[in-house]
């Protein structure tokens, strides 16, 4: 099991994100899908470590809107500055695919 932060957004901006534990970016976004809180757009799916998901604490299977993520990001410059420093695993499912459910477009970044 791992944690994934999963992302949506289309052109105009963030539609919001979410933190899901799960066996693979797949499984963690049919999750979403299986909760209804899939707000469509594109999904960007990255596996994150123990202690960025302690501090996303209450974000779990819940679609958390732009502004409380964006907060978030001002809140922990440390915690964003330390993971730009390591190499995401970071998966993409375009927004087509992701309206659609089409989970088998999932693909690595
Ligand atoms: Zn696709």
């Amino acid at each position: 099991m791992s944690a994934w932060f999963i992302s949506f957004a289309d052109k105009t901006g963030s539609r919001g994100v979410t933190v899901v534990r799960a066996t693979d970016p797949a499984s963690a976004l049919r999750m979403v899908n299986a909760a209804r809180i899939n707000p469509g757009g594109e999904a960007l799916i990255v596996r994150i470590p123990p202690n960025v998901e302690a501090a996303m604490a209450g974000w779990n299977m819940r679609l958390v809107p732009p502004a409380e993520a964006r907060r978030f990001d001002r809140e922990h410059p440390n915690l964003v500055k330390a993971n730009e420093d390591v190499i995401p695993e970071t998966y993409c499912v375009c927004r087509g695919c992701n309206e659609a459910q089409m989970i088998s477009c999932v693909h690595r970044q």
